[in-house]
């Protein structure tokens, strides 16, 4: 996050507040009001149209209520999450494991086999090699097909009766950090419609989910950023009511290794940092399946991509191949919703879908 809370005026006749937030940009009127969290190694916001500000610290307190408790059962970063002692366990036993931990495994493993395995839970020993490769040097092909054996989301057995996870090889780890904070929005969204709130915008390291709108808006409004420059706005989305909304990209996090850089995301199926995309953004029901999908779209490159778009209709997505001019290839149900900025209003292509 380069930019925090900066205060513009603009965007018609209101003054905006505008954050910048992971790969998107949102810009959020003076009408609402927001409060910002921290969790989950980034920042989380809660909006609300309205002044209420008990209101808002009612929502907020249940987001963040919902967001530790994710991070206490699925974040690989702390020794008493379930997902430790999943991986602990890898080789070993059965982890008995919580519904919310199984769910987020389930979604992970549905889509796993939706996309041929491009999104992949047990991707993390080869997120480690290629982490490391920034001092170790890039690694030969004969480590990458040693580390390519323990990846396979087929090698995992998730016990829907005795309510555990088992990963069937010594070695194997578990990382959902490419699905969890997606489904961590869409636990916060349902805690927020349950204790009666209709109208808010759930916003966590950039996987964001919205229901109804501002007041006097037809809809919350996303701005995506231009993958190239992230200081520029390639449009806006106009989001639809009850919906969610997440970037993959790889000019946030990478690595350089000998002037070449390497993309934080990695193909499962060939063990190598993907190449060929610089952005995908994907709107979808649940933030679970945009996070899911954002990631795959981008592993599957384009044409892989968007047959998968063409077989799944309920997801809409924005596909930024890694070349230039840039091109902004958007789904035809994604074209309606997205106001390009001037500048890149040529930019824009129909996916042939
Ligand atoms: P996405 O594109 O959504 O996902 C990329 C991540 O998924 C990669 O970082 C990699 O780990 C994995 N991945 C790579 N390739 C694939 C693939 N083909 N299929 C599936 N997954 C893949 N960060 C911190 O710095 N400190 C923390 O304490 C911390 N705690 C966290 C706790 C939880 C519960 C979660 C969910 C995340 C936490 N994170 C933390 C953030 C986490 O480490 C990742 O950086 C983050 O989830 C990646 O999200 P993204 O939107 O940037 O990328
Ligand atoms: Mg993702």
């Amino acid at each position: 996050m380069s930019e925090r809370f900066t205060v513009r005026a603009g965007w018609g006749a209101l003054l905006l507040l505008l954050l910048t937030l992971g790969c998107a940009e949102r810009r959020v009127p003076a009408s609402v009001r927001s409060r910002t969290l921290w969790v989950m190694g980034t920042e989380a916001s809660v909006v609300l149209p309205g002044s209420d500000a008990d209101r808002l610290a009612n929502a907020a307190d249940r987001v963040e209520t919902v967001f530790q408790e994710t991070e206490s059962r699925l974040s690989r970063f702390r020794d008493t999450s379930e997902l430790t002692a999943i991986n602990r366990q890898a080789g070993l036993s059965p982890v008995s494991v919580s519904p919310e931990t199984l769910h987020t495994l389930n979604l992970a493993l549905t889509y796993a086999r939706l996309t041929g395995g491009a999104f992949d839970p047990t991707v993390a020993p080869l997120v480690a090699l290629w982490q490391a490769a920034s001092t170790a040097g890039v690694p030969s092909p004969a480590t990458v097909a040693r580390c390519l054996s323990l990846i396979g989301y087929t090698k995992v057995q998730s016990d829907p009766v005795a309510k555990s996870v088992f990963l069937s090889h010594e070695g194997m780890q578990l990382d959902l950090g490419g699905i969890a904070k997606g489904t961590a929005v869409d636990r916060a969204a349902a805690a927020l419609l349950a204790a009666g709130h209709d109208r808010f915008l759930i916003d966590l390291g950039g996987d964001i989910r919205c229901q109804g709108a501002p007041d006097g808006q037809p809809a919350w409004r996303v701005g995506v950023r231009d993958p190239f420059d992230k200081r520029q706005l390639l449009g806006v989305v106009r989001m639809a009511p009850s919906s969610a909304i997440v970037t993959s990209g790889n000019y946030e996090r990478f690595i350089v290794v000998d002037g070449q850089r390497y993309g934080h995301l990695i193909d499962p199926r060939s063990g190598y940092p993907v190449r060929g995309m610089a952005g995908v953004t994907v709107m979808a029901d649940e933030a679970g399946v945009a996070d899911a999908m954002s990631t795959a779209l981008f592993v599957l490159g384009m044409d892989q991509a968007t047959a998968l778009l063409a077989r799944h209709p309920g997801i809409e997505a924005m596909l930024i191949p890694d070349r230039k001019p840039l091109e902004i290839w958007v789904t035809p149900g994604l074209k309606p919703r997205f106001e390009p900025s001037a500048e890149y209003q040529a930019a824009v292509r129909l996916l042939p879908i």
